[in-house]
């Protein structure tokens, strides 16, 4: 994988956002496929806000559909003074790209010169609770932090 593609995955987020919600508050959620798709996604509000799901579930269920793996993740918000905000994968979120393996990107936040940085799933779970079972996924297996 490329740095471009990277980019492109940054770029296309921040564009849904520019162009679902020009006017507003709002975020977004774009991801990286094995086979160079990049899906973007957005999520509506509800009356409860309990119901209501993350930005990153519109690509997720998409890339299920299109039977493909998902190699990079990324989730904008741009607040109200028009800045965009890298919000790392919930926990929730996390837990639904584990099923894509431990070497799944994840854009977290980085410093004002590179806003976004990209680290695998496992810098963000390095205590996977599957890993305590025998039928763990092998991937999942040989990344145990063991320090
Ligand atoms: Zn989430």
């Amino acid at each position: 994988m490329t740095n471009p593609q990277l980019d492109e995955v940054i770029e296309r987020c921040r564009a849904l956002i520019q162009q679902r919600f020009p006017e507003q508050e709002a975020g977004a959620a774009a991801m990286l496929l094995s086979d160079g798709t990049i899906l973007v996604g957005t999520a509506p509000e509800a009356i409860n806000p309990a119901v209501e799901v993350c930005h990153e579930t519109e690509p997720y269920c998409a890339a299920h559909r299109l039977e493909q793996k998902i190699v990079a993740s990324i989730c904008l918000y741009r607040d109200e003074a028009g800045a965009y905000l890298v919000l790392a994968p919930c926990g929730v979120c996390q837990e639904r790209l584990a099923t894509h393996g431990p070497d799944v990107l994840a854009a977290v936040p980085g410093s004002d010169s590179t806003p976004v940085r990209w680290v695998p799933l496992k810098a963000l779970m390095p205590h996977y609770w599957a890993t305590a079972f025998d039928d763990a996924p092998l991937e999942w297996s040989s990344s145990v932090v063991t320090s």
